[in-house]
């Protein structure tokens, strides 16, 4: 049972082959042996994601269940999530119990039936590329446990590595969701800025934030994403599109599909194991009836000096309402009303997070606000018209998810250049409000090689179609680390 499809999942519901609450068992006894070593669960809460399973049985029983009640499901600390503690990775909020859901999360519980069983680790308010950030520790790569999972949905991404759980939630700000993919051997989707509500979902950068879906194959993404996408009326920048059902055009034949291979993606600054990965996919392609156009995206080289401008600005204004007096973490020794307001941030957020105050706050600054805040918005724009101009031939753009495997805990910690790096090839995708997808592709000294995919907007169905017809010729996404049995 832990490693089947969620398809597959949905069948041995439907039959009685087992039981929503069986099979939450399953994976809660798993969690409860292996999460010490991992690290990958913050909250797990047995009572309730056991009521939940019993609920999805009523369903099947009833005949009322959607195409995957009944199946248990990791859910990123990010979201607020009614009566469980939602910490996003901070000592902040180490004690804060949601009192609402998230849209994503009432989707999921209450209309797909899903089954939460528990909050998954991150870096702290998402800000990290390797899970160090997170009060709670850093999380341990189930592929090798010396190394990152990556960031910041580290833990979604080691959970489903280590069959925790069969799929899990995740948010991408800058690369969240595909860079622990890549660096963890699974499927993930960053959808369209928009597709996915916000409401609920802690802001780090609002204009960036997008939730999605992981999981171990891009079929098993469709079947989520399909649970967590509509319009919101409580999120303002909530697309009012019809919905579509992501698993439709998974069969599509991929003759005559035009490839876009950047050439920047191409160049100096990705390992050699990995640029040999992503070749033998382009290679894997061709025989899948695709062809390979050069592009260029010449601004993408800006992309992380101008992210890291606009988002810390966004973070230094929504993070300015943890202010210890409404909710989350309060100083216990304090003079007067500044004084507690300093002593609660001071002692509440972590180091990568009072960084990126400072650098936001000053970014933003009077005399400053042009120089910086205002060049990087215009960068931004440039950006995302080297998009509009690539897709005017080509279909999908193609290339590696991060330019190295998964690095050793400890490695990149104490340089954050070095940390913001890692993004690289994932940046430009937020700035530009685009989807884009990471999927295994190879194996670079024994380490898991993520290969990215990036759609045109609104282009979640085709990049789905594009991923799973790979996935049906090779087997990369079906290896599983060794010793989590
Ligand atoms: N690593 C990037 C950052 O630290 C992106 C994080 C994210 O997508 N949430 O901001």
């Amino acid at each position: 049972m832990i490693n089947k499809s969620l398809k597959e999942l949905a069948q041995a519901l439907g039959t009685k082959q087992i039981s929503s609450v069986e099979l939450s068992t399953l994976f809660l006894d798993r969690i409860e042996r292996l999460n010490p070593e991992i690290n990958a669960f913050v909250t797990v809460d047995r009572e309730k994601s056991l009521k939940m399973a019993a609920d999805a049985d009523a369903r099947i029983a009833a005949g009322t269940a959607g195409a995957l009640t009944g199946i248990p499901i990791a859910q990123k600390d990010i979201f607020c999530a009614e009566g469980w503690r939602t910490t996003c990775g901070s000592k902040m909020l180490a004690n804060f119990i949601a009192p609402y859901d998230a849209t994503v999360i009432r989707k999921m519980h209450h209309e797909a039936g899903l089954v939460s069983l528990g909050k998954t680790n991150m870096d702290e308010f998402a800000m990290g590329s390797s899970n160090e950030t997170s009060y709670f520790g850093a999380v341990k790569n189930p592929w090798d446990r010396e190394r990152v999972p990556g960031g910041s949905s580290g833990g979604s991404a080691a959970a489903i590595a280590a069959r925790l759980a069969p799929a899990a939630t995740g948010t991408d700000t800058g690369g969240s969701i595909r860079q622990p993919a890549g660096l963890c051997n699974l499927t993930g989707l960053k959808p369209t800025y928009g597709v996915v509500s916000r409401y609920g979902m802690i802001a780090y950068a609002s204009s960036l934030d997008q939730g999605g879906p992981m999981g171990a194959s891009a079929e098993d993404c469709a079947l989520l994403l399909n649970t967590m996408v509509g319009f919101d009326e409580r999120d303002s920048t909530s697309l009012d599109r019809p919905v579509e059902d992501y698993t439709r055009g998974l069969e599509q034949p991929l003759a005559g599909l035009r490839i876009g291979l950047p050439k920047e993606f191409f160049g100096e600054g990705c390992d050699a194991g990995v640029m040999a990965a992503v070749q033998g996919a382009i290679k894997e392609y061709e025989k899948l009836g695709a062809t390979m156009v050069e592009i260029s995206l010449p601004n993408s080289h800006l992309s992380v000096p101008a992210y890291y401008v606009i988002a810390p600005a966004e973070a230094s204004s929504n993070l300015s309402r943890f202010d210890g007096v409404r909710y989350g973490y309060r100083a216990p020794e304090y003079g007067n009303l500044d004084d507690m307001y300093m002593k609660s941030r001071a002692q509440g957020f972590g180091g990568e997070v009072k960084r990126r105050i400072l650098i936001g706050a000053y970014v933003l600054s009077h005399g400053y606000y042009d120089a910086y805040y205002l060049q990087a918005q215009r960068i931004r724009r440039l950006i995302a018209n080297d998009f509009v101009a690539a897709f005017q031939s080509c279909d999908v753009i193609l290339g590696p998810t991060s330019p190295t495997t998964a690095f050793k805990i400890g490695e990149k910690s104490a340089d954050p250049v070095q940390m913001y790096l890692s993004d690289i090839y994932t940046i430009a995708v937020n700035l530009a409000g685009l989807p884009g997808m990471s999927l295994p592709c190879g194996f670079a000294g024994g380490l898991p090689v993520g290969m990215q995919l990036i759609g045109n907007y609104f282009d979640e169905t085709r990049l789905l179609n594009v991923a799973h017809r790979y996935q049906q010729a090779t087997d990369w996404h079906q290896r599983r680390p060794d010793g989590i049995a």
